[in-house]
């Protein structure tokens, strides 16, 4: 669950951000002074802050300041002045979104979720991507080994998953069910090659809407298959 800092001086104000907040299912704190609220940003490991601009004790412009020294915590500040925000915008302090009160509750939650979504992929930048395949309505991602039908998650044995992502990463290329044995079952079994077709029907009633008619799949008569894209 992300945790996110209000630190705003104004109760009624922070109150109701709060509750729109936890209803959305976000865990909210609130801090009414800028130096508590400076220290918690600083130390803690929150989420998201949401920073009023005039506060007591260290101002908006300097709490934003100061956390972007060292963190990157995505913050949305707030003030009752458009003309402050167009101020502090100019000064480029790192605030990553502006908003000027009085703003409607479900707004601050929709951009709070946006910000969050945004810095997760920032963050999660540094992995590298699943590969996947993609193609119509068929989704194989082969780092996670999963297969999907329109959206649709599909259960695969090891065997008819190898089999599917060879033909797949091979389209347009007709392979002899000799070809597709060696390939998948390489050595484990001794020749039975009628085991291809087997699990070539077990794929088709698993991606193929029709599979009298396949899509993705076809049979090369007495030749073997081929992966139409
Ligand atoms: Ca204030």
């Amino acid at each position: 669950m992300s945790r996110i800092l209000i630190i705003e001086d104004e109760e009624s104000i922070a109150e109701l951000e709060k509750d729109y907040l936890e209803l959305s299912g976000f865990e909210v704190e609130i801090e009414e002074n800028g130096e508590t609220g400076l220290k918690r940003g600083l130390e803690e490991d929150f989420d998201l802050l949401i920073l009023d601009l005039m506060l007591p004790g260290v101002d908006g412009f300097e709490i934003c300041r100061r956390i972007r020294e060292v963190k990157n915590t995505p913050i949305i500040m707030v003030s009752a002045k458009k003309d402050d925000i167009d101020k502090i915008r100019g000064l480029g302090l790192g605030a990553d979104d502006y908003m000027t009160k009085p703003f409607s509750p479900s707004e601050l939650v929709a951009r709070v979720k946006a910000h969050l979504a945004r810095y997760e992929r920032l963050i999660g930048s540094g992995m590298p991507e699943n590969e996947v395949i993609e193609i119509r309505g068929l989704k194989i991602d082969k780092t996670a080994r999963r297969v999907y039908v329109n959206g649709e998650e599909k259960n695969f044995t090891t065997k008819e998953f190898d089999l599917l992502t060879f033909l797949a990463q091979n389209p347009n290329h007709v392979f002899t069910k000799e070809e597709l044995f060696r390939q998948i079952w390489d050595m484990e079994s001794l020749g039975d090659i009628a085991t291809v077709t087997v699990h070539i029907k077990k794929i088709r009633e698993k991606i193929e809407f029709n599979t009298a008619k396949p899509q993705y799949i076809e049979t090369i008569w007495g030749v073997g298959y081929r992966f139409k894209v």
